[in-house]
């Protein structure tokens, strides 16, 4: 059986020469990257070890004589006799004179000397073509350091980078999938990466450092990034396979949806989040009737308080979306494809198109399977390495200092970190980002950041404006702001994420807060 393909092969096995240049006994000397080995063949046996000999300080190894001594196959140095063993590089008389030995193949008739680490590009394996794991590869690029590394990007996904968030409008038709491309194949190529698209890494050999690919491709590492993102959580309902359910995550569930879509057919979205939202107001574009399930009684709880989520709802149900709020669902109906959603209280909503939009958990299998620390993500440090020190991870598989992500912002902070450290170049340290979100539907401004929980150390500045449909507030703990939801009018976001980010004393402006000025100086 031949062995299964490996990845940069031919910068790990460097060719000195064919095997009958070399006489039995003797040695040649050959530059490998720069630097002098001395090759021997011994009774069909073939060894390297530097040409260089420390006690004599002259490259003169490889026209030493060979022969055992202390039952070691051994080169004599011509200068000073030190004897050197073939195998180890060992010097037998003094050990503080060894040499570096290094690994030998005969391969088709050539020999070949596997080059030493310094010698060879850093090989970085990036397991996941998504946001974080591309920009982490961009910073890398920007440092200036390409040059140092190999790179072989492994995508789950068949095709090139793309920018998630923009799917939102490729489903409502505002934008193609063409024009939300960020990196296609032609890109990696002139960068000399390698992208293998559609072909998702399914182990992890810590031990020996190599990563297995679904095709069989074996790609060995000396860093190695996972960024393999997030699951979307599929209810387990009973219909949840049924033809037209689906989630909403990436190009293919975009294309799922639209091939159900169209005038007057139905859809429900299970979940009142900023992704089902986000696909509520894509399928309504695209002329279906669509209504949104939602388990509690304010939409995007966890981004909005309750005035801020009535308002978000009436917006949209002047678009002709309705909602089921506090309402659990049973299962979804249907014998070949899905045809309504039945409801905890027997009532049903009928549904050509069923979207579950009700979260997402970090993908972590891969990591779990190597026995790579994971609580609720991959578990890694200020420098976004996980336990093992060749391993870094980023993106929404991570959990950092107890947290989890499920927005770009704070992915990009550590990419940038992440790639200084692969780099060993870091000296900064990812500490944590705040929550801040905005919704992509063209005419409802939303705008939520930080906590806007309600305690007795916490007090509100609100301004609410039913005419004009602007409701603002922010939550002030200790002369700083710690949290801001903001609907109707958004010009205050980028101030307001600053001030909780900065954790500014905002004693000299509090009056300011909400009216679109500079933030503190
Ligand atoms: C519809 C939608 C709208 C969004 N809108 C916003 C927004 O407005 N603002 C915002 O900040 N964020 C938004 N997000 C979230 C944002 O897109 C994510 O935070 C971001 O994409 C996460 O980046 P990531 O690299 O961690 O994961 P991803 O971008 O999901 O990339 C992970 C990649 O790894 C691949 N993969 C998985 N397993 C393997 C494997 N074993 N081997 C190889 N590849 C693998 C996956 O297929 C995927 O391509 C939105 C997300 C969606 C789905």
């Amino acid at each position: 059986m031949s062995p299964p393909p490996q990845e940069n092969d031919t910068e790990r096995w460097q060719t000195v020469c064919a095997v009958e240049d070399l006489a039995c006994g003797t040695g040649v000397c050959a530059l490998l990257s720069g630097r002098q080995i001395a090759v021997f063949q011994v009774q069909g046996q073939v060894y390297a070890l530097d040409n260089f000999d420390p006690g004599s300080r002259a490259n003169v190894l490889s026209r030493g004589l060979t022969g055992d001594l202390q039952n070691e196959r051994v080169v004599a140095s011509p200068i000073y006799k030190h004897h050197f063993a073939l195998s180890s590089g060992r010097c037998l008389e003094d050990p503080t004179f060894s040499v570096s030995a290094y690994a030998t193949r005969i391969a088709d008739g050539l020999v070949q000397v596997e080059a030493p680490r310094e010698m060879r590009r850093t090989r970085l394996v990036v397991a996941g073509n998504g946001m974080a794991g591309m920009r982490t590869v961009e910073e890398l690029l920007r440092l200036g350091v390409a040059d140092r590394f190999q790179i072989t990007v492994f995508g789950a996904e068949p095709r090139g980078n793309y920018n998630r968030i923009l799917l939102s409008p490729v489903l409502s038709g505002e934008q193609q999938a063409d024009d939300i491309m960020l990196h296609r194949p032609g890109w990696y190529t002139r960068r000399g990466i390698t992208l293998r698209s559609g072909d998702p890494i399914v182990e992890i050999d810590r031990k020996r450092r190599i990563v297995r690919s679904r095709s069989g491709l074996i790609a060995p590492y000396d860093r190695l990034l996972i960024a393999t993102g997030s699951d979307p959580i599929v209810l387990p309902l009973p219909g949840k396979d049924l033809p037209g359910v689906v989630t909403f995550r990436d190009l293919d569930d975009v294309g799922r949806m639209l091939e159900r879509a169209g005038d007057d057919r139905r859809a429900v979205v299970i979940g009142g989040g900023l992704l089902g939202l986000e696909a509520a107001h894509g399928l309504a574009l695209r002329g279906m009737h669509v209504t949104v399930v939602h388990l509690m009684d304010t939409l995007m709880e966890r981004q909005l308080d309750a005035p801020a989520g009535a308002l978000l709802k009436a917006a949209f149900e002047k678009r002709g979306i309705e909602f089921r709020m506090r309402a659990k669902t049973r299962g979804i109906v249907g014998s070949d494809k899905v045809t309504a959603v039945e409801f905890e209280n027997g009532e049903t909503v009928p549904a050509d198109l069923v979207v579950m939009a009700v979260g997402v958990r970090p993908n972590m299998e891969l990591a779990k399977r190597a026995y790579l620390a994971c609580d609720r993500g991959i578990l890694v440090d200020d420098t976004l390495q996980t336990y093992d020190p060749s391993i870094y991870a980023v993106g929404e598989c991570v959990q950092h200092r107890r947290q989890t992500f499920g927005l770009v912002a704070p992915l990009w902070e550590q990419a940038r970190i992440c790639a200084q450290h692969i780099a060993e170049i870091g000296v900064s340290r990812f500490s944590g980002a705040i929550n801040a979100t905005q919704l992509k539907v063209s005419g409802i401004e939303v705008f939520s950041a930080g906590d806007f929980s309600e305690n007795a150390n916490r007090e509100s500045v609100v301004l609410s404006d039913k005419r004009r449909g602007v409701y603002k507030r922010v939550v002030i703990e200790g002369n700083k702001v710690c949290g801001a939801v903001l609907f109707g009018d958004v010009r205050e976001a980028a101030k307001l994420r600053e001030l909780i980010a900065d954790r500014t004393d905002i004693g000299a402006i509090r009056d300011q807060l909400l009216f679109d000025s500079p933030a503190a100086a």
